[in-house]
């Protein structure tokens, strides 16, 4: 049976998850509530505003069970917003999960590169460089010591890290082709 991944559905582009999961042949569910949660392999926490899911996310009570879920192991991969709400630090006040040991910068391309996409090389993903969008996207400023730098930009901007089962990317792989990473996370579900 292959893996079920939850995608968080209250705001975003979780719809577009959905559909690559189901292009590499993963199982998707919405979570809309916590009792979506159960039996999931993995959490996907897609792109959006972060301020918006974080309040969401704590009016449906989804915040206290995903941290649980992420303490026990269950591989979560937060994109772009999702990276943010993942976050220990992004300088300012809004509700957070906390979950891996980074600082972040919101928006942190400034105007004129707002959007943009360029070619990353991501640490354990094979086959060239991936195309990366980047939408009003943040960046990692610093990084605890367990926390593993997967991909950086050429000014050294960090743009991918893993701390064991969490994945953290600041650009929208499901706005693109390109499923590498859709599989690269649906390994690490099959490897717990
Ligand atoms: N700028 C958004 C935020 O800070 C993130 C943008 C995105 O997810 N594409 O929440």
């Amino acid at each position: 049976m292959s893996a079920l991944i939850g995608v968080l559905a209250l705001q975003g582009d979780f719809a577009e998850h959905v559909q690559v999961l189901d292009a590499v042949g993963g199982r998707a569910r919405q979570v809309r509530d916590a009792n979506q949660l159960e039996g999931l392999d993995g959490l996907i926490i897609p792109g959006g505003e972060s301020t918006t899911i974080g309040m969401l996310m704590e009016r449906y009570d989804l915040d206290g069970p995903i941290r649980d879920l992420a303490k026990h192991g269950m591989p979560i991969w937060g994109t772009c917003a999702g990276l943010i709400l993942m976050a220990c630090d992004v300088g300012r006040q809004q509700p957070l999960l906390e979950l891996i040991n980074i600082s972040v910068e919101r928006n942190a391309f400034g105007r004129q590169l707002e959007s943009f996409e360029v070619s990353v090389d991501i640490e354990g993903i094979s086959g060239g460089g991936f195309p990366a969008v980047f939408i009003r996207a943040p960046r990692v400023v610093s990084v605890g010591d367990d926390v593993e730098v997967l991909a950086r930009l050429d000014d050294g901007s960090i743009v991918a890290v893993r701390q064991k089962n969490l994945l953290g990317t600041a650009f929208h792989p499901e706005l693109t082709c390109d499923l590498r990473l859709h599989r690269y996370f649906v390994g690490m579900t099959e490897a717990v």
